[in-house]
């Protein structure tokens, strides 16, 4: 693969790189510098078309999705084997065009790999069922591949989570077309060039940049579009599923959060306070599940918060390439400006700044988007700070009384993607899950999942699920089969 800096990243389109029809590039943005180190195809309306038109032959004329579902296995099984063997570039890459650490991308690219293989592994097992009906007749269902399926993705995990949805689509004989968020495309087009030497026939992974109200709205717009599945904001989410009920499209939404840690008294303080800063201070808290709001029993309020407040005072910034780094920039000046944005609201709302709450400007560090790791105490309840995502590495902390106060507070949000449990009492843990309004919950562990779990959100972090053995099915129709056997009669 070509190095990382002064790439060009184009469309991809049946199997062929191009600038697209409009010829316009961009330039690519390294966020711990803000100077470009690639530079990008911008994708229009008539990109948007063709990456359709070309995905919908594919799955006409190509055998990919009549094909025995072992053989598109074992070609998502290569994909994997061939990134795997190409990971440290597509980290350096994914770390360069995003600016989290190295050893984030890196564990990134290896959690694609898996999710790769997973899917891989279910491409032969999308079994039908068959169904008693009355008389000499047999009824099956099958299921069958949607068509062509559509994706955009965001950019706080590029790769991740657009392979997310792409590889079980793909596992099932779809046809993809997937538009990368405009701020991250390099590892999308990477990714569809390996695609192509695993042996993916041309046309089935299409990827098509470019603005998201022009190029992402043509893509759910368009007649051949079977499925779309989405990952980004909340707002973003609802304009698309507007469009896709318009259109009577399958919609799998993967939205926002904010996210509640609970720790009760008895818990492994120490472990606690390293898995806190982790769930809000990796990726620079630019996750859907980031564990953004933690709730602390009163009786251990204080010691705690100076725990966590050591944990991101102890941080090491820096760009993500360089040794040693635990935390790096946000993605872009935007993002950088709303998370201080949310800091000020915070403080106009009476609440106060415990540690960071300011940029980052030592040497090295004054031209990137550089937030200090930040923790934000007795932020009333209304303040958009609580209430709301910010996508930055921002904790809100609050205290609770009893396991009802902590299970309001938690559920307090318009979000219900992940919650947090820390306690040594099982009786605790398990009935405090249960009462989060919340996709996921982990007890006594930091943010964590793997390709054979469901992920999903409830409230406005989203709709439907990806992840595990059922993400397949997702992407499939189920068709009823009714045969006539024509046996005679039984004789009286
Ligand atoms: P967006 O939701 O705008 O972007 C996500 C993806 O959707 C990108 O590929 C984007 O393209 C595309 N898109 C944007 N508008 C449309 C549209 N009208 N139709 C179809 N596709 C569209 O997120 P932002 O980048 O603006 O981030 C803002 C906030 O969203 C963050 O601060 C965070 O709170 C949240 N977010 C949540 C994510 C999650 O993992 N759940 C991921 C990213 C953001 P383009 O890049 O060209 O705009």
């Amino acid at each position: 693969m070509s190095a990382p800096a002064d790439a060009t990243y184009d469309l991809f389109i049946g199997g062929e790189e191009s600038p697209g029809a409009a010829g316009e590039r961009r330039p690519v943005i390294d966020p711990a510098t803000n100077r470009e180190f690639a530079r990008a195809a911008v994708g229009s309306v008539d990109d948007a078309r063709a990456a359709m038109e070309s995905a919908e032959r594919a799955f006409r004329e190509t055998n990919w999705a009549e094909d025995d579902g072992a053989r598109r296995g074992r070609t998502l099984f290569r994909l994997a084997a061939l990134l795997e063997a190409d990971a440290e570039t597509f980290a350096r890459i994914e770390t360069l065009n995003m600016g989290k650490p190295l050893r984030e991308s890196r564990a990134d690219v290896g959690y694609v790999v898996r999710t790769l293989e997973y899917f891989a592994g279910l491409a032969d097992k999308t079994e039908g069922e068959t169904i008693p009906v009355p008389g000499p007749r047999f009824d099956y269902t099958v299921r069958e591949p949607l068509g062509v399926t559509v994706h955009i993705a965001p950019w706080n995990y590029p790769l991740l989570l657009a392979v997310r949805s792409v590889a079980p689509a793909l596992a099932a004989g779809n046809a993809v077309v997937l538009k990368p968020a405009s701020l991250t495309p390099a590892t999308a087009v990477a990714f569809a060039r390996l695609a192509t030497s695993a042996g993916v026939p041309p046309g089935i992974l299409n990827v098509v940049s470019g603005p998201g109200a022009r190029v992402g709205e043509a893509l759910v717009e368009d007649p051949r579009c079977r499925s779309v599945t989405f990952t980004g904001s909340v707002e973003v989410g609802e304009r698309i599923a507007a469009l896709a009920a318009r259109h009577l499209r399958p919609l799998t939404l993967e939205l926002g959060g904010k996210g509640p840690v609970l720790v009760f008294p008895d818990a492994d303080l120490d472990r606690a306070a390293r898995a806190i800063g982790y769930g809000i201070f990796q990726n620079a808290g630019q996750m859907c599940w980031a564990a953004s709001r933690l709730y602390v029993h009163e009786s251990i309020r204080e010691p705690f918060l100076e725990r966590v407040r050591a944990v991101a005072e102890a941080l090491r910034l820096g760009p993500g390439l360089a040794d040693g780094v635990e935390m790096g920039p946000l993605v872009s000046p935007e993002q950088l400006d709303r998370a201080l944005g949310f800091v000020a609201d915070a403080r106009s709302d009476g609440g106060k700044v415990l540690t960071g709450g300011v940029r980052a400007t030592d040497a090295g560090l004054a031209s990137g988007n550089f937030l200090r790791p930040t923790v934000l105490v007795d932020v009333p309840e209304h303040s958009r700070a609580v209430a709301e995502e910010i996508f930055g590495p921002v904790l809100a902390a609050a205290g609770f009384r009893d396991a009802d106060e902590a299970v309001r507070l938690a559920n307090s949000t318009r979000y219900g993607l992940l919650g947090a449990v820390w306690t040594r009492d099982l009786s605790t843990a398990h009935t405090v899950a249960r009462r989060l309004d919340s996709g996921m919950v982990v007890v006594n562990e930091a943010p964590i999942t793997y390709p054979q779990s469901p992920f999903a959100g409830t409230k406005s972090s989203g709709l439907g699920f990806e992840q595990g053995r059922d993400a397949v099915r997702t992407y499939t129709r189920r068709k009823n089969v009714l045969v006539n056997l024509g046996a005679p009669k039984r004789k009286a």
